[in-house]
């Protein structure tokens, strides 16, 4: 019998709630791979933090190249490039699934971090499909920010129906499973009672 060698690489998936270091993670990752000798080349489409950088909450940053679309990752790749690191996945359209398989049988590793759910526990497609063609997952969890037990859910404060508010951190809150159902059945109590407006002729 007679076997192929093979020269591909593989795919990992880091996934998680808000606040739960998922870049961090990916530039941990990346930074071991570059002090290895391998040339890495990361993407994004999150202007938030800087231009043409991938920065972390705790201000790690690495040089990456902005793509809009997962096409635009394809295109932009350079030939000798080892290693492609994507930065917020969910962002992307379901075309990256594609893209990383394509990368990965010709013999890249590709390290894709982003959010697995949206505020209302909706699965990003993206990044649900990815995690089934992943050879390595890791979901990373933050601390729940009312009881702190360890958080999944991404909370979203602000009203409004869009799934994730891009550069609107701070309308988020990162809570575990039970708060998130507290949250959920005290915000419905707000639209079903909301606060009387203070009476013109009361007296301060
Ligand atoms: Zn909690």
């Amino acid at each position: 019998m007679r076997y192929f060698t093979t020269t591909a690489g593989w795919i990992e998936v880091i996934v998680g709630s808000m606040f739960s270091g998922k870049t961090t993670e990916l530039l941990r990752r990346l930074d071991r791979m570059r002090r290895a000798g391998r040339k890495v080349q990361v993407f994004s489409r999150d202007r938030r933090f800087a231009e043409n950088a991938v920065v972390s909450h705790d201000r790690l940053h690495t040089p990456s190249t902005w793509a809009e679309t997962s096409a635009e990752i394809e295109a932009q790749l350079k030939p000798d490039t080892d290693i492609v690191g994507v930065d917020e996945g969910q962002f992307y359209d379901e075309g990256l699934v594609d893209v990383c398989r394509r990368l990965a049988a010709r013999g890249r590793v590709v390290i894709v971090a982003g959010l697995d759910q949206d505020w209302r526990t909706e699965p990003f497609m993206v990044m649900a499909r990815l995690m089934a063609e992943a050879e390595f997952v890791t979901k990373l969890n933050a601390v729940c920010s009312r009881c702190g037990n360890p958080a999944i859910r991404n909370w979203r404060k602000a009203a409004g129906g869009e799934r994730i508010l891009l550069g609107a951190e701070e309308s988020y809150q990162a809570l575990c499973r039970g708060c998130y159902e507290v949250a959920v059945l005290e915000s419905r109590q707000i639209e079903m009672f909301p606060a009387a407006p203070p009476k013109s002729d009361e007296k301060p």
